[in-house]
């Protein structure tokens, strides 16, 4: 993986998220307190800011480079989680990951995702779409463009599955049973990434 598609993938996720920060608050207005898509622009815009600098590190480094960002800028709960996603991820990467050791690696991100939200599948969170797209990559044999199409379809399908959740974490959960019927803010910001990693290295 060179500088060219690093600073690509990085681009392509950050400018997916500006440009749907509009959605992201709408969500966060239902069921939290409508600043997911502000925190999630903020932290991205940052991101942009030093994208020559850190797309010129090995892929480790750079992944890293993005977590400590957002860690520092997005804030709110999903600051710390995306903060660790991202610095979990780079400590677990090699420089030119296969697709076997890329599965594992994101594995062990989203384990730690799960230790810092004291979080799991099922409790209406990004980890609805993070665990099933890592047990996805896991399962794959590494067979290239289908693989992509069907982690991005397994992205969007699981976040919009969130919706007939009843939320068990984050501030959500403080609406009971009035968070059911609408889609997880985190869960649609985790898809919306994965899925413009999978349109910038797949189209
Ligand atoms: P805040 O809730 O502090 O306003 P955000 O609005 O930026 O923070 O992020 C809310 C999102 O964070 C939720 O939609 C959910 O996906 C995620 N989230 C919150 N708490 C947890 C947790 N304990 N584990 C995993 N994800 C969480
Ligand atoms: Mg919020």
């Amino acid at each position: 993986m060179d500088e060219a598609l690093r600073k690509r993938l990085i681009e392509a996720v950050a400018r997916t998220v500006i440009a749907n920060a509009e959605e992201l608050t709408q969500l966060d207005r239902q069921i939290g307190d409508g600043d997911h898509g502000l925190n999630m622009k903020r932290g991205f815009e940052a991101v942009l800011e030093t994208i020559e600098a850190t797309a010129a590190k090995p892929l480790p480094d750079a992944v890293k480079a993005v977590g400590t960002t957002l860690v520092m800028k997005i804030g709110g709960a999903s600051g710390p989680l995306y903060g660790t996603l991202f610095l979990a991820l780079g400590k677990a990467l090699p420089e030119t990951p296969s697709v076997s050791i890329l599965a594992e690696a994101f594995a062990a991100a989203v384990e730690a995702v799960k230790a810092r939200g004291k979080s799991q599948e099922g409790q209406k969170t990004m980890l609805d779409v993070l665990v099933p797209v890592a047990a996805m990559l896991r399962a794959s044999s590494g067979d290239g463009e289908d693989l992509i199409a069907r982690i991005r379809a397994t992205a969007l399908e699981s976040a919009e599955a969130t919706r007939p959740m009843r939320a068990i974490r984050g501030r959500a959960s403080f609406l009971g049973e009035r968070s059911i019927g609408h889609v997880d803010p985190g869960a649609r910001s985790s898809a919306l990434m994965i899925a413009a990693v999978c349109d910038a290295v797949g189209g």
